[in-house]
C-alpha cells in the first residue's frame, strides 16, 4: 500500500472503491474530484450558522445609528450585549459600543467635575 492514510475512497458515480490518487474511476470512467477540493466546503453567507453570520455594511450602519440614539440606543446595546441575539458579531459589536458608552460617560463626568471645580475656583478667586 502506498499513501493511503487509512481512508478509502469510493466513486461518487458507481460507488466502487477506487484508488485515492486516481483521477478517473477505473470502473465507470467518471472524473474523480480531488480529495483536497472535495473536503473544502465553500462557505457562503447563506450557509453560515446564525451565530457566526457576519453583519453587512448596512447592518453595521443601521445598528450604529440605532446605538447612537440617546435612550433607545442604550437599551438596545444592553439587550444585544446580554443575550438578546444569537449572533456573536452583533453581540460583540454591542459590547464594544457599551464600552465606548462607559468611557464616554466617564469622560463626561470628569469634564463636568473639572469644569465645576474650575468654575468654583474661578468664581471664588473672582469674588475674593
Ligand atoms: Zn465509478
Amino acid at each position: 500500500m502506498s499513501s493511503e492514510n487509512g481512508k478509502k475512497k469510493f466513486c461518487s458515480n458507481c460507488g466502487k472503491e477506487i484508488d485515492p490518487n486516481a483521477a478517473i474511476c477505473v470502473n465507470c470512467g467518471v472524473a474523480i474530484e480531488k480529495p483536497t477540493k472535495a473536503k473544502k466546503t465553500t462557505i457562503t453567507e447563506n450557509n453560515i450558522p446564525e451565530e457566526y453570520r457576519p453583519i453587512t455594511m448596512w447592518g453595521y450602519f443601521g445598528y450604529q445609528i440605532l446605538f447612537a440614539l440617546p435612550l433607545v440606543g442604550l437599551i438596545l446595546i444592553l439587550v444585544f450585549s446580554f443575550g438578546g441575539t444569537k449572533n456573536k458579531n452583533l453581540r460583540n459589536f454591542a459590547r464594544s459600543y457599551f464600552c465606548v458608552y462607559i468611557i464616554a460617560l466617564i469622560v463626561v463626568v470628569i469634564v463636568a467635575i473639572c469644569a465645576g471645580l474650575f468654575a468654583a475656583s474661578a468664581t471664588r478667586s473672582y469674588y475674593y
